[in-house]
Parts: C-alpha cells; sequence; structure tokens
C-alpha cells in the first residue's frame, strides 16, 4: 500500500514494531498467471507446472490436475522489491494504540506515548486490527483456517518429485472418529535439493481447530505413507480469520489488508487481492487529495474503492459459501470441491482472485450446482434456509 502511494509522490510515514527490513515471517503462495498480469512473475521463487489436488477418501484416489502454474514467492525479494519504492518513506518504531481526528489531520498515538500526524491514516496491523473498526460480528463465532506445516528433508518424497499438491484429501489413514470430525487436507510442494514442504491445514472452523490436531493428523498422514521426518528447516504455524465482519466503511482510518477484511472468505486467499487493488485505492486517495479531500472524504475516496458495490455483493456470496463448505462431511467436501474444479478454468480461477463479475460468479456456482452430487445440492439447498441472508445481503450489496 505504502509503494503504491509512493508512486504518486505523496510523503509518507511507517510506523512499525520491527525495522522495515526485518524478515517478513510467512511463505506466500499464489497461482502465477495472477502475478503474470502484474508483470510481478520475477518475485516468484518457486514455480511448479505440476499442480494436482486429491478430492476423495481412498489412498488410489486419481489426482486432479489443475494445469495450472502455481509459485512461492521469494519473501526476501517480494519484501525488497517493495522497499526500493520507499527509499524517501520516514519510519518510526512503535506501536499503534489510539487515533484521534481534527478537521483536516489524524494523529496516531503509539504505545510509548509518541504522537505523529497526517492527512490519513491507514491502518496495515493484520487481522487484529489496532485502529480500524468493525461491528461485532453477526456471525459468531468467527472461522479460521488453520494450519501445521513442516519445511524439511524426509526419508523419501512426501510429494511426486517436481510437485505442488493443493489440496490432498485423501484421508484412509484415520479412523473412523476422525473422518467423522471435520476434514482436513494437505498442502504440499517440492522445494527442490530433497527439501519438502508439507502442511496439514483446516480449510475454515469455527471455534479453530487446535494445532496439535494437525501435527498429529501430519504425523498420521506420513507415517501411513511411510514417511520420516529426517531434518526440520522450519516449522510454520498458520491461523487467520476468514469471515471477519467487513470494518465500518464510513470511518476515518481507510484499513488494507487484513484490518479491511480482504481475505477471500472461501479460499483464505489475499495476497494477489491486495497486489491488485493497492495501486487501485493509491490513485483513488492521491487523486482525493489532489481535489483538496481532508477527513472523512478522503478516508471515503480509499473505502469506496477497496469496497465497491460489486464487491460487496461477491463478498456474501463466497461468505455463504464458506458456511456450507464448514458444514459439509468429509465426502460431500471432496464431492464439492471436485465438482468445483470440473469449472472451466476461467471460472475457478477468477472464482479463487475474486475477479468475476457477480453475474459471472453466479452463473459459475449455478453450473456447479447442475453438475455436482445430489448431496451437494442438498448441502447448498439447505444453506439457503441457514444463510439466505447472505445471499439477499448480495443482492442489496450492503456491507
Ligand atoms: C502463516 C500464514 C500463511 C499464509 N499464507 C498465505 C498464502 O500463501 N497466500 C495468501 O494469499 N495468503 C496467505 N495468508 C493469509 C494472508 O495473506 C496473511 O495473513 C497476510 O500476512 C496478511 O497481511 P497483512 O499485511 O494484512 O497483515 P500481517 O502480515 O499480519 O502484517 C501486520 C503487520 O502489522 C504490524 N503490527 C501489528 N500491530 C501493530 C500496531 N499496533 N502498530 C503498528 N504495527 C502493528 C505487525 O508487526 C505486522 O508486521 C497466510 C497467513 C498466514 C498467517
Amino acid at each position: 500500500m505504502a509503494s503504491a502511494l509512493a508512486h504518486h509522490g505523496l510523503s509518507l510515514q511507517g510506523l512499525a514494531p520491527t525495522a522495515p527490513d526485518a524478515p517478513w515471517p510467512n511463505t506466500y503462495g499464489v497461482w502465477c498467471d495472477e502475478l503474470a498480469d502484474l508483470g510481478l512473475s520475477h518475485l516468484l521463487g518457486h514455480r511448479w507446472q505440476n499442480t494436482v489436488s486429491y478430492f476423495g477418501q481412498a489412498a488410489s484416489t486419481q489426482a486432479t490436475h489443475h494445469r495450472r502454474d502455481y509459485g512461492l514467492f521469494d519473501k526476501h525479494t517480494l519484501q525488497q522489491h517493495f522497499l526500493d519504492q520507499l527509499q524517501t518513506m520516514t519510519w518510526h518504531r512503535g506501536k499503534a494504540a489510539a487515533v484521534t481526528h481534527g478537521d483536516d489531520h489524524s494523529c496516531v498515538t503509539t504505545e510509548a506515548g509518541e504522537e505523529l500526524q497526517a492527512k490519513l491514516i491507514i491502518d496495515t496491523t493484520g487481522h487484529n486490527a489496532a485502529l480500524v473498526q468493525r461491528p461485532a460480528s453477526a456471525h459468531a463465532p468467527v472461522a479460521y483456517q488453520v494450519a501445521y506445516g513442516i519445511v524439511g528433508k524426509f526419508s523419501k518424497p512426501p510429494v511426486a518429485p517436481g510437485q505442488f499438491s493443493l489440496m490432498d484429501y485423501r484421508a484412509e489413514h484415520l479412523s473412523a472418529e476422525q473422518l467423522g470430525g471435520p476434514p482436513t487436507f494437505l498442502y504440499a510442494m517440492d522445494l527442490g535439493e530433497d527439501v519438502f514442504f508439507v502442511e496439514e491445514t483446516s480449510l475454515a472452523l469455527a471455534p479453530a481447530m487446535a494445532y496439535d490436531t494437525l501435527k498429529e493428523r501430519l504425523q498420521q498422514r506420513l507415517e501411513a505413507d511411510g514417511v520420516a521426518v529426517s531434518e526440520v528447516h522450519h516449522t510454520e504455524h498458520c491461523l487467520f480469520p476468514m469471515n471477519q465482519p467487513l470494518p465500518d466503511l464510513n470511518q476515518r482510518v481507510l484499513g488494507f489488508g487484513g484490518a479491511a477484511s480482504m481475505v477471500h472468505p472461501a479460499t483464505g486467499y489475499m495476497v494477489g487481492a491486495m497486489l491488485r487493488r493497492a495501486p487501485e485505492v493509491g490513485d483513488a486517495i492521491a487523486t482525493a487529495l489532489a481535489h483538496g479531500a481532508v477527513g472523512e472524504e478522503l478516508a471515503k475516496a480509499g473505502w469506496q474503492t477497496l469496497w465497491t458495490t460489486e464487491r460487496l455483493r461477491k463478498h456474501h456470496i463466497y461468505q455463504f459459501g464458506l458456511e456450507t463448505l464448514m458444514r459439509f462431511n468429509h465426502r460431500e467436501l471432496c464431492q464439492f470441491f471436485d465438482s468445483f474444479f470440473k469449472l472451466p478454468q476461467t471460472k475457478w480461477s477468477g472464482f479463487l482472485a475474486d475477479t468475476l463479475t457477480p453475474f459471472e460468479l453466479v452463473m459459475a456456482m449455478v453450473t456447479m450446482f447442475s453438475q455436482t452430487t445430489n448431496p451437494v445440492r442438498g448441502g447448498l439447498m439447505g444453506g439457503v434456509g441457514t444463510d439466505g441472508q447472505l445471499l439477499l445481503k448480495s443482492l442489496i450489496g450492503s456491507p
């Protein structure tokens, strides 16, 4: 977001608890064509052409081939790409604690009591936003994506050499009791030089699945495949909310990223959306400033660009999808994804990246409904009864 604003020559200050060049902790994946469209393919550290998923319980389940390249960012290159564009930016070390607003400026007070003034404050402090206000969840409790992963070496390859596995739902290694519980899948990739990343993932659950459950399931899965961990280079603990309420779009602090509820509620992906939307929001703020906008009007220019009526409509459809997915058992979930990935690739990739129009999105869902199994149809119909208000909101386009 800062680099998008710097592009317009605006005067920027950053407040962060760590140095701007402190290494970012997470590994971020993205479909490669999303980056190619932005001219950012050089930020990838890994790229896979052999991309598969397994949507079935049996170990012998045939792979679904996605025929679409997936990539992993080189974290250092990604971070440096943005820092290079922020060489004139002033950085302050600390944490935002409170904000007050004057007529034409706002003032952030840090935990250490320092006061920082600006025409516009943008809160990018993640899912538990420091300053952005949200209404209490209408859908309590909030659902979380949780994953436990290991980067390391193994006694034999946990996925086929050169392969990326988006969702491996094979589950013959689980007990009947475990299978009756919430489903999990393996997200895994060959990182080269005998190093692999394997991550057991709970797509969404409220309350969140425990790390220990995921760790146990990952061990069971590897053991069943005769795979032992021989070196651990890094363990990843991933936890973030999928369906936080949208922020109040009339507030004076603008949010971006997790702070603005930008996570795709049905998939958990956000990085591609952040890269696509930051320049749009940067343009809107720069234009508003050039027209002399201050205060609420300035923040509104950002919020309205981030959450257009069209995006609000789609957001509620995704939320409906999430609620339905969480009600499916293992078999139904596999049938759902099997049907989803049988849609034409432009449709399923547009759903995942949130680039379809609301009409295209609804038509893709109608096609899937007509082509899927009866249990999945039943689940989707049942969802209309329990979460129909989300579909109603999508018609209205309200937050
Ligand atoms: C382990 C993990 C893996 C993920 N993988 C993917 C992926 O592969 N693809 C994808 O699209 N999405 C992924 N996500 C989801 C999402 O993209 C990430 O959660 C993303 O990091 C959110 O970005 P953010 O900038 O909003 O928040 P964060 O990355 O959480 O950054 C928030 C920043 O704000 C700082 N901060 C916090 N409080 C304050 C304060 N009071 N004042 C000042 N600064 C503060 C923090 O130090 C931090 O640097 C993943 C999430 C996790 C947790």
